[in-house]
């Protein structure tokens, strides 16, 4: 396997037959990059071809929804990156965990997953899953009973976290909890959006299946939308009771199998090309980014904790997620930190202040970006269950970019100065 800054601006193409790794491309035009396929149909000049292809029986591409080229190159150069055994790519990174969900549950069954996640995550497993007969059952995963007393129950067909969750920050030891799945026969679904390649290797701490929301860091800054669902192959999928058929006829791509040719092309979940084209861009310059935006955000959460503010940060020796961030994040802390002014008053004032930073809501943008999770995240939950999940009214997120660090830290220095005098 190449390194991973070679890996990700250099993998084969499906046009390139070579089975060599760095040829890029054999466009008619020697394009060094594959064109974008924006098309949704494919013809050929003999009905027995299309039959063929349509068969499997020969390579091809029939219609978009079900495979394209573009999504195919993109799909590639992730697994070059990964080392995963098969990759699809999604619409966005809600339709990458539907796909995951979707082929993995069916009614009468239960997840396991923890309560601290993304909010649409949640949404959709409480809410849209419940109503077809799938209970997800919510606990503190670092309740070590809880988790084991939760997948003892046969009817937990998958285990869901975040490996870095936002605001919260919270590290899940993988090592342990991932085992800990494994004795249940429980498959690892794990959503990877916070702690990209460029840091973090899910396969080598048990990981099964990897979901990341491409439209963060991959995209390059807020490229359009996009999911990734990897499946490393280390699951047994004839142990998992909805995939035990189809394993009959795949053998180990039955997960694989089931979400492509099922549920990908049943929703119509397939990545749009022109997106999967952008995010390929994106690829290319990610570690770079990512360690530039990893170096920005410590440096920022250091200058925050000298100024005595409370500050989450899990690179920072203070956070009790140091270890963890070193052994299983390469010591880097991604780009997301969260630190308390005092009063919602002084919060806003800050915010308001800041001249470079923009008050918006992605995270692991090129741009630095603050918001108050309390009134973007939960502007529908009442404080006093807020506070039970951890969110305070003075809290601040800010998603650290790729901007010169000290210009971004002049920034936060004069905006402190109009909070110290609200
Ligand atoms: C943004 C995000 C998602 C959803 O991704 P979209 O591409 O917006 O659909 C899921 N999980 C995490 C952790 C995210 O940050």
């Amino acid at each position: 396997m190449l390194n991973l800054e070679t890996s990700s601006v250099h993998t084969a193409n499906p046009l390139a037959d070579s089975g060599n790794p760095l040829v890029e491309s054999n466009d008619p035009f020697g394009a060094s990059r594959l064109p974008l396929y924006n098309n949704a149909t494919f013809e050929y000049a003999s009905s027995d071809m299309l039959a063929k292809v349509s068969k499997n029986m020969a390579f091809g591409y029939v219609y978009t929804r079900s495979s394209n080229p573009t999504v195919h190159a993109y799909e590639d150069r992730i697994r070059g990156m990964s080392g995963a055994m098969g990759v699809i790519a999604t619409t966005s990174g809600m339709s990458a965990i539907v796909l995951a969900a979707l082929s993995l549950l069916k009614s009468g069954d239960r997840l396991v997953s923890t309560g601290k996640v993304f909010g649409h995550t949640l949404g959709f497993f409480a809410q849209t899953l419940a109503g077809f007969g799938i209970e997800a059952v919510l606990i503190d995963i670092e309740d070590e009973n809880a988790l084991k007393s939760a997948l003892s129950d046969s009817r937990v067909k998958m285990l869901f976290f975040e490996t870095l969750n936002n605001p919260w920050l919270q590290i899940v030891d993988l090592r342990k909890v991932c085992s800990l799945a494994h004795e249940y026969g429980v498959p690892v679904v794990a959503d990877c959006t916070l702690t990209p390649f460029a840091f973090f290797n899910a396969k080598k701490f048990g990981i099964d299946v990897e979901i990341i929301s491409s439209t963060k860091i991959i995209s390059g800054g807020s490229g359009g939308l996009g999911g990734l669902v990897l499946d490393y192959g280390t699951f047994d999928w004839s142990k998992h009771s909805n995939l035990k058929d189809t394993f009959k006829k795949s053998g180990k791509w039955a997960f694989l199998y089931k979400a492509r040719k099922e549920i990908l092309v049943y929703l119509g979940l397939i990545a749009a090309p022109y997106n999967a084209h952008m995010h390929i861009s994106g690829l290319e310059t990610l570690t770079l980014r990512a360690n530039k935006a990893c170096q920005n955000a410590l440096a920022i959460a250091e200058f925050l904790e000298s100024r005595s503010i409370p500050t989450n940060y899990v690179a920072l020796r203070s956070s009790p997620y140091f270890a963890l961030c070193q052994e299983q994040l390469n010591g880097q802390g991604g780009c997301i930190l969260t630190f308390k002014l005092g009063s919602k008053e002084r919060a806003y004032a800050f915010m308001d202040a800041l001249q470079i930073i923009k008050i918006a809501t992605n995270i692991y943008d090129t741009k630095t970006l603050i918001i108050s999770p309390s009134d973007v995240i939960y502007p529908n939950t009442p404080i006093a269950e807020q506070e039970a999940l951890g969110i305070t009214a003075d809290m601040l997120r800010l998603s650290v970019g790729i901007e010169n660090v000290e210009d971004l830290i002049a920034d936060i220095k004069v905006a402190l100065q109009k909070a110290d005098s609200v």
